[in-house]
């Protein structure tokens, strides 16, 4: 690849005109193919991150190429005034694919999170309440906002939504003494993403099931970065007998196009009446196209069979891993989700040491290292990774780190579990 005219321009030219919500990484991304990305001066790099969880057939995919042809030339957008075909396909795919009756489409997760509070509160009216859990992220709108138990993103933005409670993950008498005839909803994430990668334990999820059926709350499964696959079934839930009121999902839906959607079942999908709420965009026939693609290249058969395959050799690597350096504490994760907890807060010195082995991979909150490549990675990348996270891990080991915790020498848990 030719050096770009613009290369080692971006950050000074972004500095001037974006806001700054984002630390960026020093790195311009010129180009990408399969599960590797290319800087703007050549330089390739594995990709453990797709884009935060959301290019799940990599770069290039000849599936999601041919879609966007297909779909270029005709309707961009019609509006959902009207009924058009990749809409309509797509919600028949979805709702077969997750056990769900009905679909609402719309162009982020947090859009998703928001149309499910609001459904929540269409179908329990007089009960404010909602059950999130602690340390969960389900997005930067102001409802999503609400649930996202987290003070460093919620403390400046409040007040926030009155009567949302935050249950620890997993504590089943916890929740139960949480839950009341007052709550609406409680919303939980399969495996916690941005709050480090913790999976839900087993049966917590059948749990709440049966805890929100004894109140006449509604579940709601944030499936946004769980889905389309990741975990090696199309949703995390689907792991476990349980069967949600509503799902939210987006990141991998359309395959690195803006997408999110709700999927509601049962009483909970008669609950919204027209003008209850909308989406200008949402389920376009351009992205529907191409995320009913994606979709179907998912379920195809033997293609969940490889990610689970893919995903217990990259758990098998990290073990390894662990087993040899100290500074690694546990490692957690499900299918093509993994996080590698650290002793210490150095989860983003980790990751500069690994994209200087030319590995990209991100941290899950200051102490935990996310790998969630595309699920079209193979494994001999993977075992390159594991290579390079060798290497960078023993680098952070010899060095002091800049809290001053040395090789493997951890910290209170406190401090460990400490946010930036
Ligand atoms: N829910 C979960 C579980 C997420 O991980 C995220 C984003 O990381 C969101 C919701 C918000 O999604 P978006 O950034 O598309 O609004």
């Amino acid at each position: 690849m030719s050096r770009p005219a613009w290369a080692g321009t971006l950050a000074s030219r972004g500095e001037r005109v974006l806001l700054p919500t984002y630390a960026r990484y020093p790195l311009e991304i010129a180009a990408g193919r399969g599960a590797r990305l290319v800087d703007s001066g050549g330089r390739a790099y594995l990709d453990l991150v797709a884009g935060v969880a959301v290019n799940v057939l990599g770069y290039g995919h000849p599936v999601v190429a041919r879609a966007l042809e297909e779909a270029a030339g005709g309707l961009l957008h019609a509006s959902n005034l009207y009924w058009t075909e990749p809409m309509v396909r797509l919600a028949e795919r979805l709702t077969s694919a997750s056990g769900m009756e009905k679909a609402f489409f719309c162009n982020s997760g947090a859009e998703a999170v928001e149309a499910a509070l609001k459904l929540a509160r269409r179908a329990r009216p007089g009960r404010p309440g909602l059950v999130c859990f602690t340390d969960s992220f389900h997005g930067r709108t102001l409802g999503a906002l609400s649930v996202t138990a987290q003070s460093r993103y919620q403390d400046p933005f409040q007040p926030l939504l009155p009567g949302v409670v935050a249950s620890p993950l997993g504590d089943t008498r916890r929740v139960a003494a949480a839950l009341t005839e007052q709550t609406a909803a409680v919303i939980v994430e399969p495996i916690q993403g941005e709050g480090g990668m913790r999976p839900a334990p087993p049966g917590f999820l059948p749990d709440l099931r049966r805890l929100c059926d004894d109140v006449g709350a509604l579940l709601i499964l944030d499936e946004v970065q769980t889905g389309i696959g990741r975990t090696g079934a199309f949703f995390a839930y689907q792991h476990e007998e349980v069967r949600p009121d509503l799902v939210v999902a987006a990141k991998g839906l359309a395959g690195g196009l803006p997408m999110g959607v709700l999927l509601a079942r049962g009483e909970a999908a008669a609950a919204f009446t027209p003008g209850d709420h909308g989406c200008t965009f949402g389920g376009g026939p351009l992205v529907a196209h191409v995320a009913d693609a994606v979709v179907r290249t998912v379920l195809a058969p033997g293609f969940l069979d490889e990610v689970r395959r893919k995903g217990e050799h990259l758990r098998r690597r990290l073990e390894e891993l662990a087993d040899r350096h100290p500074v690694v504490v546990e490692t957690r994760g499900r299918g093509l989700m993994q996080g590698l907890a650290l002793a210490a807060p150095r989860a983003a010195e980790l990751v500069t040491r690994l994209r200087d082995r030319g590995v990209l991979a991100a941290p899950a909150g200051a102490s935990v290292l996310r790998l969630v490549p595309p699920l079209v990675i193979e494994e001999a990348e993977i075992d390159a990774a594991a290579a390079a996270l060798d290497a960078a891990l023993g680098g952070l080991e010899a060095a002091k780190g800049a809290d001053g915790c040395a090789a493997g020498a951890a910290p209170p848990p406190s401090a460990a579990e400490a946010r930036p």
